[in-house]
């Protein structure tokens, strides 16, 4: 076991990222293998959880840089931590004595991994279709259906999952449990076949009478999802900026040192003009991101955070496309992170609510009655 990183959490990030991520994600890719060793000790499993239950208790405008340097590295690896800390923030906030007792300590330190699981094979963008559902005898609840999409499906231990809890169709009877994946009623699936990130097991999960234990009770359920997922597309939007960062800083290297016709690439102003506005997308999304962490949990949270999530993950993926061309044939090489971070800004396009979704909650935001 490496030495658990220390430091500020910008600093274990910045570490994570160049030293361990960026060396190893072709090997990790090439043997399709979690780096669940490296997660643990990255110092980074306990984000937003009070100190006093051994967390860093960072603030949204903190981690704003700690999911930057992560999207440097690998945008999934990084969604994949953003998603973690989600459930490990839930369950040290709002869960009661026995979950607490049970999972905070090994999910803070990473010993363990968690998820959060909300989509369905028929239910995706619409949330409000789920069927898989939770049943109550007694105290005791059992949770039954299928999940898709399930990220760290066969690696997460501490699977959050949203159930409804009623036959009728609508979420108002929504609740969110918490499930030990060591048990006989839950099954993962085969992992999907995805155009990146091979490293990253997303696999369906079967439940069939598991035993589960109640976070959020039936009528806040979806709205402490849509809480949570208003923080994830947080992360993404500050990872989309990373992303963006560092394949800049990848195309401006190469080009400065690249010479075609007597004078660097990026002497010519063609290519200049190109990497100025992938600068200034840049500016303008961590500007975006910045706000959203200003606002997240207060009003104008939801649209600022959409705004964060339409437009980063959007112009990334504009940004990998253009700084890819300012290398010509070697763009398209695994010897530079760019080919990879086209399918991983696309991936960031969808993952945690996809574009059109953002647009749909700034369009209602723009067609509210004006308050008196
Ligand atoms: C890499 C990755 C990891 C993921 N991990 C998880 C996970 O761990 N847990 C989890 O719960 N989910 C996870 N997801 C699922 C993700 O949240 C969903 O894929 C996403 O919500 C979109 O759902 P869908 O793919 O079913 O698209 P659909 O809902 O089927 O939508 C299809 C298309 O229609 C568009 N659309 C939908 N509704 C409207 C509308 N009203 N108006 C206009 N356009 C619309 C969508 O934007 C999309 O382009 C993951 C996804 C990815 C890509």
């Amino acid at each position: 076991m490496m030495q658990p990183m220390s430091g500020s959490a910008v600093e274990r990030a910045r570490t994570f990222t160049r030293e361990i991520v960026q060396p190893s994600i072709d090997a990790w890719e090439a043997s399709a293998t979690y780096p669940r060793d490296a997660v643990r000790d990255s110092g980074l499993t306990g984000l937003f959880v009070a100190p006093a239950d051994g967390g860093l208790g960072l603030s949204f405008p903190q981690a704003v840089d700690v999911f930057e340097e992560l999207g440097r590295g690998d945008a999934a690896l990084a969604f994949s931590i953003s998603m973690h800390n989600a459930v490990t923030t839930a369950i040290a906030g709002v869960g009661g004595d026995a979950l607490r007792e049970r999972w905070v300590e090994p999910l803070v330190s990473g010993k363990e991994l968690g998820g959060f699981y909300l989509t369905e094979p028929h239910a995706g963008s619409d949330a409000t279709a789920i069927t898989t559902r939770g049943t109550r005898s007694g105290d005791a609840w059992t949770v039954s259906g299928t999940k898709a999409w399930v990220t760290l499906g066969g690696v997460a231990s501490a699977l959050l999952v949203v159930a409804k809890t009623e036959e009728e169709p609508g979420h108002r009877d929504v609740a969110l449990f918490v499930i030990d994946a060591d048990q006989p009623g839950v099954r993962f699936g085969e992992p999907y076949r995805k155009a990146a990130a091979d490293f990253l097991p997303i696999t369906n999960l079967e439940l069939e009478n598991a035993t589960a234990h109640l976070l959020v009770p039936p009528g806040q359920g979806m709205g402490a999802a849509l809480g949570a997922i208003d923080v994830a597309r947080f992360d993404i939007a500050a990872i989309s900026n990373g992303l963006h960062a560092e394949a800049l800083d990848v195309a401006v290297r190469y080009t400065s040192e690249r010479t075609v016709f007597g004078k660097p690439v990026i002497a010519h102003q063609g290519i200049a003009w190109a990497l100025a506005d992938v600068a200034t997308d840049l500016e303008a999304a961590r500007g975006l991101t910045r706000k959203a962490a200003e606002l997240l949990g207060k009003d104008g949270g939801p649209v600022a955070v959409a705004h964060a999530k339409r437009f980063g993950p959007d112009a990334a993926l504009r940004a990998t496309i253009q700084c890819s061309e300012t290398l010509g044939a070697y763009g398209w090489l695994h010897d530079y992170p760019l080919a990879r971070f086209m399918a991983l800004a696309k991936m960031l396009q969808v993952v945690d609510g996809s574009a059109e979704i953002q647009r749909i909650v700034i369009a209602r935001d723009l067609m509210r009655p004006p308050s008196a």
